[in-house]
């Protein structure tokens, strides 16, 4: 089982014997490895049982370090990475010959982020290689928020997990590639798009698809709890057709006064979208028990990071 605990040095000496590690982000926990090697970075592929065609996202400590890896950037890019890093965005940018082919499922870029978490910033600097990372979950199922998550499912796979406590934000990165300079969103996640528009102008933004994903998180299903079914909307719409006793609802900030209130998770009872993010996967966990068959989720406002719960609360819902 893997050893849970909050010693950097530790986890630097197992990363660097080529073992893989969970590390903790603002987003969600991490499963690192080192990103030049390539026999590493397939065994992350293997204990996530991820399919080979869905590229990693490499982990970097400085904003610098990014001109080891690519040849150039988009000025637009570099406007975010100045704005944004160390936070929850990801650029897809031209990667060079140093970024091994598994990392990148053979594409000719690479994915790359610089998390904000103290922990895992001291970790990457102390590191002469950057960290590929995936979330640290099973391919398709929820991503872990905390140490105990990544436990739960990986911790007979992995030696050891860095625990870096809750995660701030508790929603992937948001994803951003380039046509020409233009910035385009590829998933929506931890850094809404009116910031990132604030900072570069109008951005586009490419809608999932299940039947020709881009990587993982593009796929329908992927944030699917176990094998319940989640349903969009309200408990009225369903009520005849869903056992309520085998149902629970996801709501945004009050409680359906129709329904047994303790089988009721409330994202943000503030009505804070930034709090309902942080609690999104970690409702969706506690709901993936024996008993519970449905789950009836309310969509948030299609407004800053309302827009990326609402994204994953559909991939969630659009799984067979
Ligand atoms: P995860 O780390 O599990 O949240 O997934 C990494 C995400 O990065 C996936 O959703 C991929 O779609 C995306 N990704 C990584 N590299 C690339 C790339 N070179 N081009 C497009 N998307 C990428
Ligand atoms: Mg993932």
């Amino acid at each position: 089982m893997a050893i849970i605990g909050s010693d950097i040095k530790e986890a630097i000496r197992f990363l660097m014997d080529g073992n893989l590690v969970g590390i903790p982000t603002e987003t969600v926990y991490g499963l690192a490895g080192n990103a030049l090697d390539d026999e590493v970075v397939l065994r992350i592929f293997e204990v996530k049982k991820r399919p080979a065609f869905d590229p990693l996202i490499v982990h970097i400590g400085t904003r610098k370090a990014l001109f080891e890896f690519v040849p150039g950037i988009p000025q637009k890019a570099e406007k975010l990475a100045a704005r944004f890093w160390p936070g929850p965005l990801t650029l897809i940018l031209q990667k060079n010959r140093i970024i091994p082919d598994v990392v990148t499922s053979g594409l000719p870029t690479v994915a790359v982020r610089m998390p904000d978490h103290p922990m895992t910033l001291e970790l990457l600097n102390s590191l002469s290689f950057p960290l590929a990372a995936p979330s640290a979950n099973p391919f398709g199922y929820v991503s872990p928020t905390t140490a105990q998550h990544v436990a739960e499912q990986l911790g007979d796979r992995i030696p050891y997990i860095l625990d870096g406590g809750d995660c701030d934000i508790g929603i992937e990165s948001t994803i951003i590639g380039f046509e020409g300079d233009e910035p385009v969103i590829h998933r929506l996640g931890g850094k809404s798009v009116e910031e990132i528009e604030d900072l570069v102008g109008k951005v586009k933004v490419i809608r999932s698809s299940s039947s020709r994903p881009s990587g993982p998180g593009m796929m329908e299903s992927h944030y699917a709890p176990g094998n319940k079914k989640v349903f969009l909307g309200h408990w009225e719409q369903y009520r005849s057709l869903l056992d309520p006793a085998r149902t629970v609802l996801i709501r945004y900030h009050t409680p359906d006064p129709d329904f047994p209130r303790d089988r009721q998770a409330i994202l943000s009872d503030k009505a804070d979208l930034r709090e309902a993010a942080k609690n999104l996967f970690t409702t969706l966990r506690r709901f993936d028990v024996p008993g519970i068959s449905y789950i009836v989720a309310e969509l948030l406002p299609e407004e800053g990071f309302g827009r990326a719960i609402n994204d994953r609360l559909r991939r969630a819902a659009s799984k067979d």
